[in-house]
């Protein structure tokens, strides 16, 4: 498998660390459920067949942090994003992630 880092161009899966499940978001700690929504968020994790955001880091590269959506069933990458961006993206409510 190949990886397109946005800034060095496409490189080998081996420069890549894998950093898991892109969708999920830290929750609040001050809502009144915090725990068991830390324990989602620590423990559950779906394994979806098709394709699945996930947070690669270019450990061997740029050092760049990207989120990768990835094909479960045949690793067919169909694009590959900064986190800063799609970090910022969520923040501003621009684009739905889940
Ligand atoms: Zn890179």
């Amino acid at each position: 498998m190949r990886i397109k880092c946005p800034y060095c161009g496409e490189r080998s899966l081996d420069e890549f660390a894998y950093y898991g499940d892109a969708t999920v978001t830290r929750p609040n700690l001050d809502a009144p459920d915090a725990m068991d929504q830390f324990t989602a968020y620590v423990y559950e994790r779906t394994n979806p067949a098709g394709p699945h955001r996930e947070l690669w880091y270019h450990a061997a590269g740029c050092h760049a942090w990207l989120v990768v959506t990835r094909d479960t069933t045949n690793h067919k990458i169909s694009t590959v994003e900064l986190a800063r961006d799609v970090a910022l993206q969520r923040a501003s409510g621009t684009k739905g992630d889940a």
